[in-house]
């Protein structure tokens, strides 16, 4: 009897933890995803943070009348380096937002590796700059919305990752993605604007 009800209890107590593994399992399931989730939106909101401080930057350029890009460089949640586009300023095709923002940051390391720095792009980095990430040993490129003109991520190459550099460089793109784009789109709008102007007014 005894041995019969203790080998019962024993099949209900297996029985009891059978059933309700399927539960524990589904509660840490859902701990992780909620964890995951977690993480990974205070890592979403820290790049839309940088991204946001970039955008401010290629504000200005817009201001200026250059093509607005901007850039910043993070290290340890500091932004080290700030760039904006100066083409136009500085007539130099190679003053842009992301060159200024890298050599700035270097400057402040004093050093010109840049390791474990994140550089943060409105635009997709053009096959000049996304080389240039590459040499300053960035870690890890962060842009707004794609350059199907020149970018060297996605659009016409892919240079982050070629398999002979010693250096790779992680990306993620899209991060306000729609702020950046509809700031182009408004620069380049005024622009033909302007020249339809123009050629108007000399046709007159
Ligand atoms: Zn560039």
């Amino acid at each position: 009897m005894g041995s019969g009800f203790d080998s019962q209890a024993a099949q209900l107590s297996a029985r009891g933890s059978m059933d309700r593994a399927p539960d524990y399992e589904s509660v840490g399931c859902r701990f992780d995803s909620y964890r995951a989730r977690f993480f990974y939106q205070v890592i979403m909101n820290n790049h839309k943070h940088f991204m946001s401080q970039a955008l401010k930057l290629a504000e200005k350029a817009y201001q200026q009348g250059e093509v607005p890009v901007g850039a910043v460089v993070v290290k340890d949640h500091q932004i080290i380096g700030r760039g904006y586009n100066q083409t136009e300023l500085l007539k130099d095709a190679s003053a842009h937002a992301e060159m200024i923002a890298m050599t700035a940051a270097a400057q402040t390391l004093k050093n010109w590796r840049l390791t474990d720095c994140i550089l943060y792009s409105t635009l997709e980095p053009c096959l000049m700059c996304i080389s240039a990430a590459v040499l300053f040993r960035i870690s890890l490129v962060v842009y707004g919305t794609e350059d199907p003109k020149f970018g060297g991520c996605v659009s016409l190459a892919n240079l982050t990752q070629i398999d002979k550099l010693n250096h790779k460089l992680a990306v993620i793109g899209g991060i306000q993605a729609d702020k950046s784009k509809s700031l182009m789109q408004a620069f380049f709008r005024e622009r033909r604007d302007e020249n339809q102007k123009k050629s108007g007014d000399n046709h007159e």
